[in-house]
């Protein structure tokens, strides 16, 4: 029996995930590895909303909630949106997921009939484009390096655009790059998108808090408002309140195609956990002083990575500007020679060969549509990052 259908055959299993396996297997072997490949904040999820998820639980809030969420989380979104960006969205236009994620695959599933483009810069995030083949879509890859401060321009977005196309999908703060967005930048994205009114706008926001450099966020929707009905905005708790374990992600967008989602939902997963829908209320809603106390954090390592892996020779590091992710190009190590021989041809050797001598993990470039590039999370203790400048310099030296 063949248990695999050709459609999951297309695609691949989250590479970073992968990465992160073969490190904790290494760990489990008793080395000592510092592992820079997850993505997710090393912080615990602030207590007031711990605790909002266990009153929840006792009070016996333990049951269905309607495909759309609670009424209490969506308004808790409505009221974020106009509070945080002073955008007016009513509670018919918002859907929640398990995670960003999944509304991403709910859109995607919603929206796409065969053969339909998806524009996509690259670097992205590693799971747009399985999403998007998954679903009988055609990622239209826009290479967009450390030369283009990894940011797609008003001109290479038109000339990626046919009457094929479907989306537009993009992502800042940036994962894999910390690129933000400016709003002048945005508005001229804009400008080419308001020439192509059947394409419509997926802006994922999930970074928007952790702001490390200079450039402040801009919501999409805020620098283009005359967009706003082809825009899907998506969102989530798990980066800003460190509640990735929890599942919850969110998107505002027009009634239509929130309709479309709501409906996915209530035949898929029915709804998010009730627990998390009031833990995530409560994140909402309440104090957002963890938020600045992580933030700073942050800031403070994406300072350290930033000098520390520009020192090393021969990485091209540009500092980033948000979330929690270091992106530096490694060209001049491709082509060299491990001590043991081994030739390092493309970045994943790069990558394999640091976990291997350096005991470092990071994601290599091509699992994001570009290389040669290392991806490093900087989500974990100063402690940690300190070493893994350390021992990156050590190994990479020891390449001929
Ligand atoms: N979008 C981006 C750019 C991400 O980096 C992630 C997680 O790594 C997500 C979406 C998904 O987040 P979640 O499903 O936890 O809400």
């Amino acid at each position: 029996i063949a248990f695999e259908s050709t459609r999951v055959a297309t695609i691949k299993s989250s590479p970073s995930m992968a990465v992160s396996v073969a490190a904790k297997a290494m760990r489990a072997k008793g080395e000592h590895v510092v592992d820079l490949s997850l993505g997710e904040p090393d912080f615990d999820t602030p207590d007031h909303i711990v605790q909002a998820a266990i009153e929840a639980m006792r009070k016996g809030l333990t049951r269905y909630t309607a495909p759309d969420g609670l009424q209490e989380l969506r308004q808790a979104i409505v009221a974020k949106f106009k509070r945080e960006s002073g955008l007016d969205y009513v509670m018919d236009e918002i859907s929640i997921g398990n995670g960003a994620k999944q509304i991403l695959f709910n859109a995607f599933l919603a929206t796409l009939e065969p053969g339909d483009e998806v524009v996509v810069p690259a670097p992205y995030w590693v799971s747009y484009t399985d999403i998007v083949v998954l679903h009988g879509g055609i990622p239209k890859i826009v290479p967009c390096g450390v030369e283009d401060a990894f940011k797609i321009t008003a001109e290479r977005l038109d000339a990626a655009i046919t009457p094929k196309t479907r989306w537009f999908l993009f992502n800042s703060p940036s994962n894999p790059t910390g690129a933000i967005y400016t709003a002048d930048e945005l508005r001229a994205l804009g400008a080419v998108l308001a020439r192509h009114p059947h394409v419509a706008i997926m802006s994922d926001e999930i970074y928007e808090h952790i702001v490390c450099g200079d450039v402040p966020f801009t919501s999409f929707v805020v620098a283009c408002p005359e967009l706003k009905d082809r825009t899907l905005i998506i969102n989530g708790v798990s980066k800003a309140y460190a509640m990735t374990g929890w599942r919850l992600g969110y998107a505002a967008g027009p009634r239509e195609l929130t309709r479309a989602l709501n409906k996915l939902q209530s035949q898929s997963t029915t709804c998010p956990s009730s627990i998390t829908q009031f833990a995530a209320a409560a994140a909402l809603n309440g104090p957002q002083d963890f938020v600045t106390t992580a933030v700073a954090e942050y800031k403070a390592r994406g300072q350290l990575v930033a000098r520390g892996f520009s020192a090393i020779p021969g990485l091209d590091v540009r500092a980033p500007e948000g979330a929690f992710y270091l992106f530096p190009k490694c060209a001049h190590y491709i082509g060299k020679t491990a001590p043991d021989g081994a030739r390092i041809s493309n970045d994943t050797e790069l990558a394999s060969y640091l976990l291997r001598e350096g005991k470092v993990a990071t994601v290599p470039g091509a699992a994001f549509g570009v290389e040669p590039y290392i991806r490093l999370s900087f989500a974990t203790s100063r402690d940690n990052l300190a070493i893994a400048i350390e021992r990156t310099a050590d190994a990479l030296a020891k390449l001929r």
